[in-house]
């Protein structure tokens, strides 16, 4: 790997997030003022604009919105690999690995879990793979 690679890490406020990972939970966002759930990260909720924002566990499950095959080649994450947008059952869409036999061939709004691996370094980050 080149030494110019940038070194992966998260901020305080991501933290929840990949420790939820590491743990095996999807953890996404709450408001407890409105009841939404959001991502990407933030101090005030998308929807309502309140402080009141705190950290769940969310179900893990999600329909497949849409893909891509990734061919581009980057020294951290070696193509080719499947980019997934994924809608959570919570209403919260965002971008992961899709995993599994034939990803890249997964029906668009088919069932999908995410999954952890625990062996990733430097830090576990969840992805999804089609519920069969
Ligand atoms: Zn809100």
């Amino acid at each position: 790997m080149p030494t110019d690679a940038p070194e992966l890490t998260y901020d305080d406020a991501s933290a929840p997030f990949f420790e939820g990972a590491a743990r095996g939970e999807l953890m996404l966002q709450f408001c407890e003022s409105c009841e939404g759930y959001m991502w990407p990260v933030k101090y005030r909720c998308l929807h309502c604009f309140a402080p009141t924002v705190v950290w769940r566990a969310a179900s893990g499950r999600a329909t497949l919105y849409s893909l891509s095959v990734v061919h581009q080649a980057h020294p951290r994450f070696p193509g080719p690999y499947v980019l997934a947008t994924v809608a959570t059952r919570e209403g919260v869409r965002f971008n992961a690995s899709l995993v599994g036999e034939n990803a890249a061939s997964t029906p668009i709004g088919s069932e999908l879990v995410a999954v952890f691996d625990h062996t990733e370094k430097p830090f576990t980050v969840p992805r999804f793979r089609r519920v069969s």
